[in-house]
């Protein structure tokens, strides 16, 4: 199959040029993100490959299907970004690769909580600087403490087992339980209460209509006062705006993201030569309590091989008109 691939950067190339070798599809690469505006790149593919920030609007795949593009291949597990009601409206197929390395994500949240609770990424710059002063370094045991898990499907899950294992108290909050972290000793409880009795709340659950905001002015106010909060999930489950109020207060002592609501103009690109207009976001980098990663928590070579694979898999299955077990489809 003819696949044009975007948002590609060396490393997608690396991983999938050496893994397509067993697959033999015909792989375009492009920089670009696919957007209404590059969307005529797509001319003459049948399918496209895209990522967490290419914008399958209702604009860009009425464009990419008047070209023939029939199936959308993500390589990523959200899908958050592509309007799957348009795309059955035109007869498109999209697939995705729900499970590439739920560990990759999961040990990524718990580096931005150890960073967070003991410094780290102070102590490491003061070090550098032969500063060997202690002050303002002082952290909190892990041990003891309540951790909230909002979301208890594959990341969550593995979160947890960490968590459980530093000798955590474990609270979740998820729709559908997960018997596997009841077992754990997870304990279930309604939003408000996981708030309101964690010491760290880590969010893992999708963005959907129903999770947009779930952290906004009002459920800030239930954190236990100098909670911290980890989003490695996606950016707009949280209001940015009220998480800054929150900081400000004192009500968030410590925040880990690894993902932003507006992170689309920013992140996988090296910006370090630009202003940057986005105030918010500077804002947020201010703060002593703040630690920002850029989307980097599934990046590892496990999950790389692994998305690479599926994803090749996928497009296999697409072109040979077999059932594709990770296809995505629009709620009813
Ligand atoms: P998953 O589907 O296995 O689990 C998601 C869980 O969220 C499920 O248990 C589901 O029941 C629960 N959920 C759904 N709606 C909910 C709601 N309204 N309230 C509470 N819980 C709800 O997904 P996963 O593989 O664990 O991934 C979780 C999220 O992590 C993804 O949706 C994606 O946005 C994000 N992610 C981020 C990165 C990264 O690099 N930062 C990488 C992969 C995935």
């Amino acid at each position: 199959m003819k696949v044009a691939v975007f948002s590609t950067k060396s490393y997608d190339r690396q991983f999938f040029e050496a893994i397509n070798a067993d697959y033999g599809h015909e792989l375009t690469f492009f920089e670009p993100r696919l957007t209404p505006e590059t969307a005529v790149l797509a001319e003459g593919f049948p399918c496209v490959c895209v990522f967490i920030n290419d914008r399958l609007s209702e604009e860009t795949l009425r464009t990419i299907a008047s070209h023939g593009t029939q199936y959308i291949a993500l390589r990523c597990a959200g899908f958050n970004n592509v309007d799957l009601k348009v795309a059955a409206e035109l007869g498109m197929k999209v697939v995705r690769v729900p499970a590439y390395s739920p560990y990759a994500v999961a040990e990524h949240a718990v580096g931005l909580v150890l960073m967070l609770n003991r410094k780290l990424y102070r102590a490491y710059n003061r070090v550098r600087d032969d500063d060997f002063s202690l002050d303002g370094l002082l952290g909190f045991d892990l041990h003891g403490c309540t951790v909230g898990v909002v979301g208890t499907g594959k990341i969550g899950q593995c979160f947890a087992q960490i968590m459980k294992g530093f000798g955590c108290y474990l609270l979740a909050y998820d729709i559908h339980p997960n018997p596997a972290c009841v077992e754990l000793g997870v304990k279930y409880v309604a939003l408000p209460e996981l708030l309101a009795n964690s010491d760290v709340v880590s969010l893992h659950c999708p963005l959907f209509p129903e999770t947009y905001h779930m952290i906004n002015e009002q459920t800030l106010q239930l954190f236990k006062r100098g909670a911290m909060l980890i989003n490695t999930s996606r950016g707009a489950l949280i209001d940015t705006h009220a998480v800054i109020g929150a900081i400000k207060s004192g009500q968030i002592g410590y925040l880990g993201i690894d993902v932003y609501e507006e992170e689309e103009e920013l992140f996988f690109e090296d910006l370090s030569d630009t202003v940057i207009q986005d105030d918010t976001f500077q804002l947020l980098q201010s703060y002593p309590n703040v630690v920002i990663t850029a989307h980097q928590a599934f990046f590892t070579r496990n999950a790389l091989t692994n998305i690479a694979n599926t994803t090749l898999a996928n497009i296999r299955d697409l072109a040979a008109g077999t059932p594709c077990p990770n296809e995505v489809k629009a709620p009813a």
